[in-house]
């Protein structure tokens, strides 16, 4: 069995903050600990349901997070910044599941630390009419090579946000949001149990888990934070202005809706303000 680990840091117990999850964040240490043991305790209850690889994909900012020597199972990692299939890269149809770990919710929502890719320029995103963050987005890739998406960890939020793109999927939450930088959270090694045994239980029933089926043609709708960033957005293919802030991207290919919308998250950076 070969498992395929999406990782992002927000969602995880004890993180309430961009301090303690950006690389020169005065408490980064303390974050990357905090994700270390949960990414760990993906990795045994993959190990423990019969999973003979591991690759676990940093998906969080400069996406190099995680110390490589300190994986458990002789994971592989695949890290660094610029990769096409962002949150995804490196996902196959050799794999047979994919878990989303320490997730946040969609900008829309008041989860902790909730966005949608970019909150310098994302207001919300929605996939056919659906509210989505970006789980519903990951998952068109997902669907592209056929894989389920199991389990997905976090706050209360991210488990209902994924249901409707992530079929069956199974919700692991180890804190409950009480603002978008207050929490409370499990302590870190009952959430590690929490994850540890999610895993193992939902790869346990894999053969019930269907891959993400979005309709197609499917059209993704992109608001951003200036009217600006949406006429920019408008300069790639098969995407029309549908509002003053809002973009519609429409396909019937989800890998190539995904890389479009990677396209304009990359495209619309030029425009954010840095004060
Ligand atoms: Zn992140």
């Amino acid at each position: 069995m070969r498992i395929y680990i999406s990782v992002d840091m927000e969602g995880v117990a004890g993180i309430v903050d961009w301090a303690q999850c950006i690389a020169d964040g005065e408490d980064y240490a303390l974050g990357r600990d905090l994700l270390v043991g949960e990414v760990n305790a993906a990795i045994d209850g993959a190990l423990a349901a019969g999973a003979t690889h591991v690759m676990v994909n940093d998906a969080h900012s400069v996406m190099r997070n995680l110390p490589p020597g300190a994986l458990a199972g002789r994971a592989s990692y695949l890290s660094g910044r610029f990769k096409p299939r962002y949150m995804m890269e490196g996902l196959d149809s050799s794999y047979d599941a994919a878990v989303f770990l320490g997730y946040h919710a969609a900008m829309a929502s008041p989860g902790v630390l909730s966005h949608t890719y970019n909150p310098r320029a994302i207001a919300n995103v929605a996939i056919n009419g659906v509210t989505t963050g970006e789980a519903g987005l990951n998952a068109l890739v997902a669907q592209h090579f056929g894989v389920p998406v199991a389990v997905i960890t976090g706050d209360q939020h991210v488990g209902p946000e994924a249901a409707p793109f992530c079929p069956g999927i199974a919700a692991v939450e180890v804190k409950t949001s009480i603002s978008r930088y207050a929490a409370s959270h499990e302590h870190p090694l009952t959430a590690r149990e929490l994850i540890r045994d999610g895993v193992t239980a939902a790869l346990g029933r894999l053969e019930s888990l269907a891959p993400p089926s979005i309709a197609m043609p499917a059209a993704i709708e992109v608001t951003f934070l200036s009217p600006d960033m949406a006429e920019q957005a408008t300069w790639i293919r098969d995407v029309t202005r549908t509002d003053s802030r809002t973009v519609t991207l429409r396909g019937d290919d989800p890998l190539r809706l995904f890389q479009a919308f990677i396209t304009l998250v990359f495209l619309t950076r030029s425009l954010i303000e840095t004060r």
